[in-house]
């Protein structure tokens, strides 16, 4: 992920921060930081997390990011995510069933910010049971992958 969109998250205060230092050795007062930026799921299981995609990297003009703020990213975000459900891609986080757009779409993309920071898609009838579902992750033990690239332009 390029520097200037953990900045970003940063900035939105949606940056979590994993501190481990080594207690057993007194020796060693070594201490590791690591950072987590929101990800993106395309379903429950553990392979379908992403890392979010960058703007900037989607065509997005290099300032875009100093004038976005967090709605701006919950609509670029919810286009890459149409993407994949046109892509047969996405699934719900709640019941498994691939998304489809529907005559009237059926889901809705959902912002989680217990224990972690990540965006979801779930049915409108499923959403209800979403806390379920979340419970006993812990964001630094989900791997995420690179995103799809898809193109972004309407
Ligand atoms: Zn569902």
């Amino acid at each position: 992920m390029r520097n200037e969109l953990l900045i970003w998250f940063a900035r939105e205060g949606l940056l979590l921060t994993n501190i481990l230092s080594s207690a057993e050795d007194p020796e060693q007062d070594e201490v590791k930081i690591s950072v987590r930026a929101p990800l993106l799921a395309l379903s429950r299981a553990s392979h379908d997390f992403r890392e979010c995609p960058d703007p900037v990297l989607f065509g997005y003009p290099d300032e875009a990011l100093d004038m976005m703020n967090l709605d701006d990213m919950h609509e670029f975000v919810l286009t890459w995510f149409e993407r994949a459900v046109v892509a047969g891609m996405a699934r719900c986080f709640v019941c498994n069933q691939v998304l489809d757009m529907g005559e009237e779409k059926p889901w809705d993309a959902v912002f989680v910010q217990k224990d972690l920071y990540c965006w979801l898609l779930a049915h409108f009838d499923c959403k209800r049971y979403l806390a379920r579902d979340l419970k006993g992750r812990h964001p630094f033990e989900v791997s995420a992958q690179a995103p799809e690239f898809f193109d972004m332009r309407i």
